[in-house]
């Protein structure tokens, strides 16, 4: 039940600025921040804040009552124009790396947390504001962010819950009432669009490159500072930092990051920016940008028209990424530890986890009782190759899969690929598909499982509904004309991504055809 009737009533405990330290200087200019975690900063006042959506789950977690949500000051804060009672809003100092290279001092540049929150059952939620203002950390750029990104942000934080990946969550989407210069294509035709802000809940915004700036800069204090204190407050169970300690954490680090890339993989999910200041400590999905759902399974495929030549960021190299991006980590730490082994152990077990969930993921997709790599590496690998080769929709597919008739197998099965797929199915195709087809009844056979339970299982790991990158164009092209409404439809269909929801048909489609070249929708840039 919500307890909480105002904003006032909220308690914070902000250990963050508490116990960490802190920039020295508050004026707010643009700088390197040396020996501190953050800067104090205000956010930036803005005219005429309009509520477009909020997360039910996520103010039931502080505890808001909908009348707070929908009050004048619920959309007052959560834009910045109002500090409630708790609140200490400041930047978060760190670096990263961007693309493969070192970029040295990134930061909260559009980020302003104002502060952590106990919650509903006593756990700790930092609240961020995406699009305040300019910090310290802000570099060329204005700290501001527009309504179509933050709509994707917003959305699309909110499904990933809902899907059981883990993720920072979204309270709430607020429009600025001020306009926001931006050049989309970066082609040189800057266009006004209205300004957002969005608020991001999450136990820790902290990610790998918060360690990596003081490593870079040689500074260990400010390095194990930050480290016993993320120990002690986000993996308490570890105990009291040491030596050891630091390296079972970064195992622990590992696993996490294994867990939630095996689960982008599951539903198809492009992050599109892997950098390592995009890399939560806690292995959540982090910093909606440029990301994307796979529609026709190609693993070479990123919706990020700004890695569209290298591809580093594309759907079947995650995992690779982020194990070099853990490799980073391992080296910011490394002048805690000053030694290899436990390091390289740790990375192992990265491997070892990322390829065990992955196994489990995919037998229950194919719902197989468990993975025997004898029979199931080739079938999975054949089917991959069969999905890609009829450029069929992963989402649709596996869906449909759970309904494939036993009894008519064959045609039940050509008339799923006919659904799904993208392209005409041409004779090779049609080899491949009755091949592997053969395989998985034998397959089926060797589990015996009855029907129901199978269909039922696959149902609960597959989803029907995921955020389409054209759906979220679309709701956002409504959102810009003023008429919320699909970004509304949208949020309730995607929290029960895994029930049929009678009614709902439109939004488990395929993408139609006009959407495949239309900007936004298969293709994104970073200008958000
Ligand atoms: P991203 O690629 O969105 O993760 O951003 C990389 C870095 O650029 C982070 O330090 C962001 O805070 C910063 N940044 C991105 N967009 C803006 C903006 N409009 N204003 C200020 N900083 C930004
Ligand atoms: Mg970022």
């Amino acid at each position: 039940m919500p307890s909480i009737h105002s904003l006032e009533q909220l308690h914070f405990d902000n250990r963050f600025i508490q116990q960490l330290p802190a920039d020295k200087e508050t004026e707010n200019y643009r700088r390197q921040v040396y020996k501190a975690c953050y800067s104090l900063v205000s956010p930036t006042l803005v005219k005429a804040p309009q509520l477009v959506a909020y997360s039910q789950e996520v103010a039931e977690q502080l505890g808001l009552s909908s009348e707070v949500c929908e009050s004048d000051d619920f959309q007052q804060v959560f834009v910045g124009n109002r500090l409630a009672k708790g609140m200490q809003p400041y930047a978060m100092c760190y670096g990263g790396h961007q693309f493969g290279q070192w970029a040295g001092q990134l930061g909260d540049g559009r980020a302003i947390n104002l502060g952590e929150v106990l919650g509903q059952h006593g756990q700790r939620l930092a609240l961020q504001l995406k699009g305040a203002g300019a910090t310290p950390y802000s570099r060329g750029a204005d700290g501001l962010a527009v309504l179509r990104s933050s709509v994707r942000e917003f959305l699309c934080s909110e499904a990933m819950h809902h899907l059981g990946v883990p993720t920072t969550r979204a309270l709430s989407l607020v429009l600025t009432g001020e306009q926001v210069l931006r050049d989309m294509f970066y082609d040189g035709n800057p266009q006004l669009e209205p300004g957002a802000v969005v608020c991001r809940v999450a136990p820790s915004f902290v990610r790998f490159g918060s360690f990596q700036i003081f490593s870079s800069r040689q500074d260990l204090a400010t390095l194990k500072t930050l480290v016993d204190f993320t120990i002690r407050n986000d993996f308490p169970h570890l105990g009291e930092p040491s030596i050891e300690v630091y390296g079972q954490w970064f195992e622990d680090v590992c696993r996490k990051t294994a867990e939630m890339v095996a689960h982008w993989q599951r539903v198809g999910f492009v992050h599109g920016v892997m950098n390592t200041d995009n890399m939560s400590i806690l292995g959540l999905t982090i910093d909606y940008g440029p990301y994307g759902w796979l529609e026709n399974y190609d693993p070479d495929w990123t919706p990020n028209t700004t890695d569209a030549n290298g591809r580093r960021y594309r759907f079947g190299n995650q995992p690779q990424i982020a194990y070099w991006n853990l490799v980073q980590l391992a080296n910011a730490i490394y002048p805690l530890i000053e030694q290899v082994e436990p390091l390289q152990q740790a990375l192992q077990v990265y491997s070892k986890q990322f390829e065990q969930a992955w196994q489990t993921n995919m037998a229950n997709k194919l719902g197989l009782l468990s993975f025997n790599p004898q029979t199931d590496d080739s079938l999975v690998a054949d089917l991959l190759s069969l999905l890609k080769a009829a450029e069929t929709d992963m989402t649709l597919f596996y869906r449909g899969l759970a309904d494939l008739d036993l009894n008519d197998a064959e045609a039940s099965f050509q008339t799923l690929l006919h659904a799904s797929s993208y392209a005409p199915l041409n004779d090779e195709v049609k080899k491949m598909a009755e091949s592997w087809l053969s395989d998985y009844l034998q397959r089926l056979k060797v589990d015996a499982r009855p029907n129901q339970q199978r269909r039922a299982a696959m149902n609960a790991v597959n989803p029907k509904f995921v955020l389409r990158n054209y759906l979220a164009q679309q709701a956002i092209d409504k959102a810009e004309q003023g008429d919320f409404s699909g970004v509304g439809e949208l949020l309730e269909v995607l929290r029960r991504p895994y029930d049929e929801q009678q009614g709902k048909q439109q939004f488990a489609e395929k993408r139609p055809d006009w959407a495949k070249q239309r900007a936004g929708c298969s293709m994104l840039s970073c200008s958000s």
